[in-house]
Parts: structure tokens; sequence; C-alpha cells
């Protein structure tokens, strides 16, 4: 017992730290381009805000929370997503007061009591990121962009965006009574779950994992949700189908797809891989703000699982993203060289090393790949007589020849500019 973590949870070792430095790096950066700023909110917030924001009805509220009393009798909650504190601190700070859409961004631990299993922990954590004050298709196609580049940034293969609306207030009260007539008379072959479901929340049973209800689904064929969409919510997909094409990304229609949480309205959006199902859940949510008891605010948002980006990844998720300079010395009398080029590239705020055990170059340039360099910068023979410097760029492998007093300044504009 003393020696053994609870179930469900990981310690993440210094080699392993080291990707998640890195993966925090490349968000930070990625998401201040497109103008989003962190939020730090509490581990735990009263139970209340949870089964309020999340959903009374949904599986994390039902049946996945670690909810505990706190020595002054509160009823308090491990925060199983980010959202409801996102939106609980954007009420209680007032943000909605500040000009502008509110664009914030998190990543953190998130605790939910699951079966643990393959891509399923009760420690894990959530990258997101949440746009409050706007209605605008046009930040809905950001959003979902923003997902689908960190991604892409992170040279994620075979991952596909599914794109859906949920409808809102108006139509989905009325889709949702079509669901409920279509699915009645199956309801004894659907699992004990989705038979409280189909009285409760019959949306979530298109979104059972369970073969059989998936069987019974595709033999019952229910009405789909497009079918349902207010004038409204129709033009509102169709510009932000417009506004994904101009940012030239594609993506696969899916009517079935509905996210587990109550308050999503319209666009909704998952980015799935074939083996590691759902990476990243995205959605808008126009009426939690009012929920959580802040004005009227339409809002919209995406988590991802940070240990599924990993799984995604595969091997690369192994090999960190590059960064810093690795000097690699082919000829002694570049040594002095070597040394002030070193103290270049630290003074203008780059990671830099270099060999001091007089190994090959061959080698020299194994261990720059094992450090993670972005460039190996090589000093030979050919260099020093043209007082400059090889800039291998072990990313691209591409390689340049630079002049020596203008190197570091010509790495570091390479690495800042991405
Ligand atoms: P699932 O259907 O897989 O249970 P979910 O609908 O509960 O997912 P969300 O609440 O939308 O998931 O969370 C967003 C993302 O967080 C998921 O797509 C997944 O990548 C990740 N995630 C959710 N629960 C866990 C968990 N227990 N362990 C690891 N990652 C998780
Ligand atoms: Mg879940």
């Amino acid at each position: 017992m003393l020696t053994q973590r609870p179930r469900g949870t990981v310690d993440i070792l210094p080699g392993e730290v080291r990707v998640w430095h890195r993966f925090e790096h490349l968000v930070r950066q990625l998401f201040s381009r497109y103008g989003y700023e962190e939020i730090r909110t509490p581990m735990f917030e009263h139970t209340e805000l949870f089964a309020r924001g999340v959903g009374e009805t949904t599986d994390i509220v039902e049946k996945e929370m670690y909810t505990f009393q706190d020595r002054g009798g509160r009823s308090i909650t491990l925060r199983p997503e980010g959202t409801a504190g996102v939106v609980r601190a954007y009420v209680e700070n007032k943000l909605y007061g500040e000009p502008g859409v509110a664009k914030l961004y998190y990543v953190g631990p998130m605790f939910r009591y699951e079966k643990p299993q393959h891509g399923r922990q009760r420690q894990f954590h959530q990258v997101g990121v949440e746009a409050l004050g706007s209605d605008d298709p046009a930040l809905d196609a950001e959003v979902i962009a923003l997902s689908w580049r960190l991604l892409e940034a992170l040279d994620v293969q075979d991952i596909t965006i599914e794109l859906n609306s949920v409808g809102c207030s108006e139509c989905r009260p009325v889709y949702r009574e079509q669901l409920i007539a279509a699915l009645r008379p199956v309801a004894d072959r659907l699992c004990k779950d989705c038979q409280q479901r189909l009285g409760r929340n019959p949306l979530r049973v298109l979104d059972c994992k369970q073969a059989s209800c998936r069987a019974v689904l595709d033999e019952v064929r229910p009405p789909l949700l497009p079918d349902a969409w207010c004038d409204a919510c129709r033009t509102h997909h169709d510009e932000v189908r417009s506004h994904l094409r101009a940012l030239g990304l594609s993506w696969q229609d899916n009517p079935r797809l509905v996210r587990g949480l109550d308050y999503y309205t319209r666009t909704t959006w998952e980015i799935t891989h074939p083996q590691h199902s759902t990476v990243i859940g995205g959605g808008r949510y126009n009426r939690l703000v009012a929920e959580v008891g802040g004005p009227e605010t339409p809002g919209i948002g995406f988590a991802g699982g940070v240990e599924r980006i990993f799984a995604a990844m595969g091997d690369q998720s192994e090999m960190p993203l590059r960064d810093g300079v690795f000097v690699a010395i082919a000829d002694s009398a570049a040594a002095l060289i070597a040394t002030r080029l070193l103290e270049q590239l630290r003074g203008a705020g780059l990671r830099a090393d270099r060999d001091y055990q007089g190994r090959s170059l061959k080698s020299q340039l194994r261990q720059a790949d094992r450090w993670g360099a972005r460039f190996a910068a090589i000093l030979g023979e050919a260099e020093l007589a043209q007082e400059a410097v090889t800039v291998r760029d072990l990313t691209e492998g591409t390689q340049t020849l630079v002049p020596l007093d203008q190197a570091a300044e010509i790495m570091r504009e390479r690495m800042t500019r991405e």
C-alpha cells in the first residue's frame, strides 16, 4: 500500500516531464498567437458548480466525481473538467466587464472516478480553451482551427475533425421528442444506462459506446439532428463551415455527434484518432454562463486529453520537440571559437551545449540528436577559414553556412519565428 500509487494515477518521471515541458511550451506559444491567455482556477470547487455547470444527467456528475465533505461540512469536488471553473471565475471576477472576447486557456490535472484502462485514468490532464462573449461563427471556426493546429504542430497523424451542431433551445426540444419517439419501441434492447438516458438525456444515447446500442441505432436509424435544425442554427452552421473552408481545414460531418455535457448549443466537434478515440472535444455553450449565475453570454471551447494526445503522437512523444543548439567541434583549432559561440547563444536566450569528451563529429551529431537540439552548429576547418559556421537544422534536415558573428542571432530568429 505504502509504495503503491492509487489506482488510475501515474507518476510522471523526470525523463517524461521533459516531454510535458515541451508540450506546455508549444501550447503557450501557439495559443498566445491566437490571443489566448492562461487562467488558473482551483483544483476543487463547490460540488454545486459541477452539478449545475456540467449537468446533473451527465456521466461525470452521475458517477465520476471525487466528492467529499471538508472539515467545515461543505461539499467539495475535485474538478472533473475545466470549463465550469473557468466560467465560474469569469462570472465571479466580472471578466465580462472587460472589452472584447475573453480568450482563456488552461492546462492541468482533472479527476474522474472511472475504470482505469487504456486512455482512461482517474487523474489525467486536459489542455483547454474557452472564448467567452461572442456568438460569431468566425469564432467557432477559429477555436476549431486552434484545436486542429495544436495537433498539427505536434505532428499527430491520422486524425479527423468530426463536426455537428446540436441545435439550440428552439430546435433541440423538438428533436429530443422525435428521438424519444423513435427509440421508445426498442428501449428494452438498449443498455441499462441508455434506458435511463432515454428518459433524462436522450441525446446521450447517440453517444453510447456499447456495441449493442450502436447496433440498435444502426438498425432503427432514428432522425438526425441536422434535419431538425432551425433556420438560425442552419445559417450559423453554414457560416462556420465557410470560415473553416477559408482556413483551409477539412472535416467530416457527423450527424450523430453530441457532446456528453448538457450546456452545449450549436457547434460541436471532436478530433478523433482510429486507435485513441476522441483526443479533443469541443463545442459552443451559449447557456452556460447564465446557468452559473452570470449575464447571458455565449461561449465556445474545447478540451483535449493530454495523455491521449501523447498516445496519438506515438513514438514522437518520446522524441520531444526540438529546441536549442548543440555546438559540434570538428577541428580542435575551433575550441576558443566554440567557447565564444556557446556564450553568445546562451546570452541570446537559447539552450546551448557542446561535447567535452573529444568525440568524433559523427558521435557529436548523434549526441545533438539525443539532446533534442534544433540546430547543430558545426565548426570545422572549412568553417574556420571563412569565419563561418555550418548550421544544420535537425528538424528540417537542411544546412546553411552563416557568418560566425551573426550565427546566434540567425538561429534565435529562426526559432522564435515558429
Ligand atoms: P469519453 O467519451 O472518452 O469518456 P468524455 O466525453 O468524457 O470522453 P470530455 O469530458 O469531453 O471527454 O473530455 C475531453 C477529453 O479529455 C477527452 O476527449 C479525452 O481525450 C480526455 N479524457 C476524458 N476523460 C479522460 C480520462 N478519464 N482519462 C484520460 N483522458 C480523458
Ligand atoms: Mg467520459
